[in-house]
């Protein structure tokens, strides 16, 4: 599933090719990812609108209309919105937003989890999950002592805390593992356990990795690619995920894979504490 930095990808390139055009026409080839509100809607919603503003805001995409409207996207496992020219198909299309000036975007989905919404004027709590978002890891205003006051008391294991979405905003199963493993942190580690000093590093590394992966385009470790179909780059930087039976960079252990809450998981058992 894309996480923070490939769907801030997604967001970079979308504002740089799709931010400021008209949508002359939309084309639903599968009504089952519009989850808001009918499909006629949807479309009557959309067409003849501009796209004025592209944001993200943990895995969701969010496209501001000149209307007030907003239109989101969320690309769950496999979705993925592609800019090309007018009238080229592509395999499992669900939507395709044709702009004024001969090119489009498409939205298509192999396994067909994403979601697409039109929320009238801002009605940004019809959508729960996208309403009671964590923070934003890279802001600003996410400092090292909100990080530690988010972590008090938290039973759970920090590998699971890190991937809810309520907890902290954009984070999933690859960027929660690269970030435990830099830290020397067990990913089955109760968050309540964490010592001040590993919960600083948690906080660097996390920020860090986010940042990297965004500069090299997000890491295609599934279906991922960007706008432009292209794989991103960070995946042979990825440092402990996918690595099971190789040898652990820092120490040459050899790195194991475990199911935590039905994800897989790899980690270092020499590397990362286990209390
Ligand atoms: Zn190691």
């Amino acid at each position: 599933m894309p996480e923070l930095p490939e769907v801030e990808t997604i967001k970079k390139d979308l504002k740089e090719k799709v931010e400021g055009k008209k949508v002359e026409k939309v084309v639903i080839a599968n009504d089952k990812c519009i989850k808001m509100p009918t499909p006629r809607e949807f479309m009557l919603g959309i067409e003849g609108r501009f796209f004025q503003q592209i944001k993200r805001r943990g895995k969701y995409l969010i496209f501001e209309l000149d209307s007030g409207d907003n239109l989101v996207i969320h690309l769950k496992l496999t979705g993925r919105l592609i800019y090309s020219l007018k009238e080229k198909k592509l395999d499992y299309s669900k939507i395709i937003f044709i702009f004024c000036d001969s090119t489009q975007l498409t939205f298509t989905d192999i396994r067909g989890f994403g979601n697409a919404w039109l929320l009238y004027d801002k009605e940004f709590q019809k959508i729960s999950s996208l309403n009671n978002l964590g923070p934003e890891p890279l802001e600003e205003e996410f400092t090292v002592d909100k990080f530690k006051e988010l972590l008090k008391g938290k039973k759970s294991d920090i590998k699971s805390l890190l991937m809810n979405q309520k907890f902290i905003a954009g984070i999933g199963n690859v960027y929660s593992q690269e970030s435990l493993f830099l830290s020397g942190i067990h990913p089955k580690r109760k968050a309540l356990s964490l010592r001040d000093e590993e919960v600083s590093k948690l906080y660097n590394n996390l920020r860090s990795i986010l940042s990297e992966a965004i500069s090299y385009r997000g890491a295609s470790v599934d279906t991922y690619v960007d706008l432009q179909g292209e794989k991103g780059k960070y995946k042979p930087h990825l440092k402990v995920y996918g690595r099971e039976g190789k040898n652990c960079l820092k120490c040459g252990t050899t790195i194991q894979k475990i199911n935590i809450k039905g994800r897989g998981t790899y980690f270092c058992p020499y590397c990362q504490s286990n209390e």
